[in-house]
């Protein structure tokens, strides 16, 4: 047995999450037994994503249960071993989540090369959120060379990677989206976007408009509401939107009122299309094929906002809603 720490759902949120509604707890991590492994954590992810699953509703993903630990991204280094799939010494990633030591078959952890990149690369860019954006870009907006793209949530995990793809891909032109001055002069100086704006100083529409005078071709929507609306109104004749979060949307208590255009759909011939990542893991070496080799070469350059110790896992949380991360949002863990 090794003493840990999680966090676990104390109680459903309406609305805003608070600190109340999670509760770390001391406890005993299992010895492994045959075929299985103790992992030491050190990185783990935070995800908008996990902001549903404090619902009592069913999704793509089941909900959280009340008084159970917070599972999801993890990454650590394996510290008992009873299998020969792994030894002492890996890095693997899994999805036990919020905790400091996991104990589990070798099945439930993968291993990933170190040496090739840091471990929390694989909760980032070189993982689900890198993968996320390409699928995207690539496979749902169906990019092609000279488009014009907007994407929200430009300083955010994903859509800093979508970005920087996109031009990487040969878009003619990329605007991004973000909530702070910070944020917009991150995205045109060190991500090499076009045209960036702060959607908190004007209407979104009217900045758009000024970004894109011709229109755009592509939208990669982190937002939805407002940002969805505004692109809408934006596209121009077989418009396509990936449609990968909303996260304007995640703590409303009611239903959105819009996209009050969506009519515009149909003369202009759009393709609104939502996606899970999860349905698309055939597609991930391709996507390693493309997108490793990019981040090797610094074509695209990435950040992190790292919270230390794992009692701060749910301040980064609603942290992350509130847009304090620029890149990806992450828990470094230090259990002794
Ligand atoms: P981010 O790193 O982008 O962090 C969330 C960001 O959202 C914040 O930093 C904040 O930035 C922004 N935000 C918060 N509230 C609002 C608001 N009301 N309006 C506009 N922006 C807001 O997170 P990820 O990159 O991990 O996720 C981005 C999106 O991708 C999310 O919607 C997520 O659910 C989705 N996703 C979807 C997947 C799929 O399979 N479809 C898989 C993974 C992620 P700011 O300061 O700019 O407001």
């Amino acid at each position: 047995m090794t003493r840990s720490r999680e966090i676990r759902l104390a109680s459903r949120p309406r609305g805003e999450p608070s600190l109340e509604n999670f509760e770390l707890v001391q406890t005993e991590t299992p010895t492994p037994g045959d075929g299985e492994v103790a992992v030491r954590n050190s990185f783990l992810s935070v995800d908008p994503y996990m902001r549903g699953r404090m619902n009592d509703v069913k999704s793509y993903l089941p909900p959280f249960e009340v008084g159970q630990p917070m599972d999801g991204g993890a990454v650590g280094e394996v510290v008992e071993s009873r299998t020969r799939d792994l030894a002492v010494g890996d890095t693997v990633l899994h999805m036990k989540g919020w905790r400091e030591y996991a104990t589990g078959k070798a099945g439930e952890f993968r291993k990933v090369d170190a040496a090739v990149a840091s471990p929390s690369q694989y909760l980032g860019a070189l993982g689900t959120t890198g993968f996320t954006a390409w699928i995207g870009l690539v496979d749902i907006a169906q990019l092609k060379e000279g488009d014009v793209v907007f994407v929200s949530g430009a300083a955010g995990a994903v859509g800093s990677v979508a970005g920087q793809i996109a031009k990487l891909r040969g878009a003619s032109r990329v605007i991004g989206s973000a909530g702070s001055d910070e944020k917009v002069s991150y995205v045109l100086d060190e991500l090499g976007f076009d045209a960036a704006f702060n959607y908190r100083t004007s209407p979104v529409r009217e900045q758009l408009r000024d970004a894109a005078p011709g229109g755009i071709d592509v939208y990669f929507d982190n937002v939805g509401g407002d940002h969805l609306e505004a692109a809408i109104g934006a596209f121009k004749t077989y418009g396509r939107a990936a449609l990968c979060g909303a996260i304007s949307q995640y703590n409303s208590t009611e239903p959105p009122s819009g996209p009050r255009n969506i009519g515009l759909a149909v003369p202009r011939r759009l393709t609104l299309r939502g996606y899970i990542i999860f349905d698309h893991m055939a597609r991930f070496a391709d996507f390693m094929e493309e997108v490793g080799p990019w981040l090797a070469a610094g074509r695209i350059r990435t950040r992190e906002t790292i919270v230390d110790g794992i009692e701060n896992a749910p301040r980064a949380f609603i942290g992350l809603l509130h847009g304090d991360n620029i890149g990806k949002m992450l828990v470094r863990t230090s259990p002794g």
